[in-house]
């Protein structure tokens, strides 16, 4: 178990195994728990019959509780897919970020919250080499069956300390992509375009404001800009 920062508080999970032999840690997913209550979401992370974990969670205060050694294969993300390959818990970092979600009252995520997930993925990315664009939500590695930690997470806000990736300002001509090309762009950049509901789960993360579905100039410019910054 790795130290992270003031305020980390041991709270043990069982929910864990092994990583498989010579898999390392590559990304950083970022959820919210979805429960009506922080203890609520901590009790069901360490409960042997939800067999679910992360390595980490976030509460509204800051307050940073460890569950599963960085070492060790949490079971957070699910059925997942990024950039071609399936099983994320074994080459990621899971931080569940307290937010009662979309079923029980969705709210603003608070800036000592933001603050300490901020400082949490800094010290993650630091040990393990993980680069700003290699941290993702749980609905882009997973868009059919997930929204967290969705359109209020404050993404550019991380950006702006170097956790995940914001798109900036590319030429117009650059974004006149048509139609066709949306799904092509979304698989380059990771996302499993097999999957339902990718471009909604795209917006949910890169364009908040608009939540269509739909490919708009502004999200294909976006989407085109991301591909840009990643050279993907
Ligand atoms: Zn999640």
């Amino acid at each position: 178990m790795t130290r992270t920062g003031t305020g980390c508080i041991d709270r043990p999970s069982p929910n864990h195994g092994p990583r498989p032999e010579g898999v390392g840690v590559e990304l950083l997913i970022l959820h919210y728990t979805g429960m009506p209550t922080a203890e609520s979401a901590l009790s069901r992370l360490c409960e042997p019959a939800a067999q679910v974990s992360a390595h980490y969670t976030v509460d509204e205060d800051g307050t940073v509780y460890a569950h599963v050694p960085e070492d060790r294969r949490a079971w957070h993300a699910g059925l997942s897919s990024w950039r071609g390959r399936a099983d994320v818990n074994s080459r990621s970092i899971g931080i569940e970020i307290v937010n009662p979600g979309h079923e029980f009252g969705y709210r603003p995520f608070p800036a000592a919250q933001m603050a300490a997930v901020a400082d949490l993925c800094l010290d993650i990315m630091g040990r393990h080499g993980i680069a700003p664009a290699d941290v993702l939500g749980h609905s882009d590695i997973a868009p059919a069956r997930k929204e967290d930690p969705g359109e209020l997470f404050d993404w550019p806000g991380l950006a702006a300390r170097g956790v995940g990736l914001w798109p900036q300002p590319i030429p117009a001509d650059a974004s006149a992509e048509s139609a066709e090309d949306v799904a092509a762009l979304l698989g380059r950049y990771g996302y499993d375009t097999a999957e339902s509901r990718v471009l909604l789960s795209f917006q949910r993360h890169f364009h908040p404001e608009r939540l269509t579905g739909e490919p708009d100039p502004e999200t294909l410019r976006r989407l085109r800009a991301l591909v840009r910054m990643t050279g993907r």
